[in-house]
């Protein structure tokens, strides 16, 4: 046989590798030589909120390192399923935010789309596990009355595409959302928020480029990375081509016990951050959500990262410490 035959990668190159990433506990931990590390683990956790890791993402994790910063993030525990007071299911008030379905607004000027539940990766710490996803995603006549809602309200200046991960809908339905929002004229700007370039950069792709550099609104994608190791070579590229389609780069990470709750682990993720042409906006206290208790980090300690940040870094690199509060007008910050 010719050899190209095999290797010729098709369009949606990135689908495929997203079909690639691990599922399986065991494969995983299997390949970062760590098969010591599989906790036996209540059937529900992983049937309610499942492994999903990229490749390229557990590429980049330190092979025999039990505390590595990016398998933390992605490995389930069996902590999971302690009970711990004041982590609930729904912390953030999303289903009480619902102003059509799949449309939140919480915030003056803004409201946030759920364009699909579905995400590259599954992060434990999620304040998403338990959202019901499949109920709220938008298609078809759903996402029409959405986009209904938007063009109805003249007090709406900015869309934010969130979910689950907004670049996994597939390159035909995203540019067409794109292109919709680009045309109500009552919209000031368009914003992503994707983790999608740091776990899968593959999805960074001409077409979403081109379709990015076509519309005429101003556009910021907010990225989500918690820590420098999660920055290869690829996840630069990435970031350097949505730049050049014209988009501001930010970046919002959690803070997380044992992943990036140390100075020197923020400022290096701020200086990588800053490298690859994405500044640091939000550092999110964890929103306590069932399942997740064991990331959380004191604020009084939180405060305390926040004012040892402030003494090593400038300051357009220190991120902005913050809680989301249900029912609060904005953001709360806490430092
Ligand atoms: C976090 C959030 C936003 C964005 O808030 P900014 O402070 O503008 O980044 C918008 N809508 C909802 C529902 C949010 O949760
Ligand atoms: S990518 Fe974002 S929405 Fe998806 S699981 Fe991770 S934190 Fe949650």
């Amino acid at each position: 046989m010719h050899p190209s035959a095999t290797t010729d990668i098709p369009n949606s190159g990135w689908q495929q590798e997203l079909a690639r990433a691990y599922t399986r506990v065991a494969d995983l931990l299997a390949d970062l030589a760590l098969p010591a590390l599989a906790e036996s683990l209540p059937e529900d956790i992983l049937l309610r909120f499942p492994l999903r890791v990229p490749r390229g993402f557990a590429a980049r994790m330190r092979r025999g390192d039990p505390a590595d910063p990016l398998l933390a993030q992605v490995l389930p525990r069996s902590a999971e399923a302690l009970p711990a007071p004041g982590f609930v299911a729904d912390p953030v008030g999303d289903l009480a935010s619902l102003r059509a379905p799949g449309l939140l607004q919480k915030y003056q000027g803004r409201a946030l789309l759920i364009a699909t539940g579905a995400c590259a990766v599954h992060c434990r710490y999620c304040f998403r596990r338990n959202f019901p996803y499949a109920e709220q995603a938008l298609g078809g006549a759903r996402l029409d009355a959405a986009i209904a809602a938007v063009a109805s309200d003249p007090s709406l200046e900015e869309i934010i595409l969130s979910g689950g991960d907004p670049l996994c809908l597939t390159d035909h339905r995203l540019v067409q959302l794109l292109q919709r929002l680009d045309r109500l004229p009552g919209l000031r700007r368009l914003r992503l928020h994707t983790r999608v370039p740091v776990v899968l950069p593959e999805r960074v792709n001409p077409p979403l480029l081109a379709a990015l550099a076509g519309l005429r609104k101003p556009v910021a994608v907010v990225l989500h990375c918690n820590h420098a190791n999660e920055i290869d070579g690829a996840v630069a590229a990435a970031a350097a081509a949505l730049r050049e389609a014209g988009a501001s780069l930010l970046n919002q990470a959690v803070l997380l016990r044992g992943v990036n709750d140390t100075v020197a682990a923020q400022a290096a993720l701020a200086e990588r951050l800053f490298d690859a042409g994405v500044l640091p906006y939000y550092l999110h206290q964890l929103d306590p959500v069932a399942g997740a208790a064991h990331f959380a980090v004191a604020d009084a300690d939180a405060v305390g990262l926040m004012a040892g940040l402030r003494q090593r870094l400038p300051g357009y690199l220190v991120p902005r410490l913050v809680r989301e509060v249900a029912g609060d007008p904005a953001k709360r910050p806490l430092f």
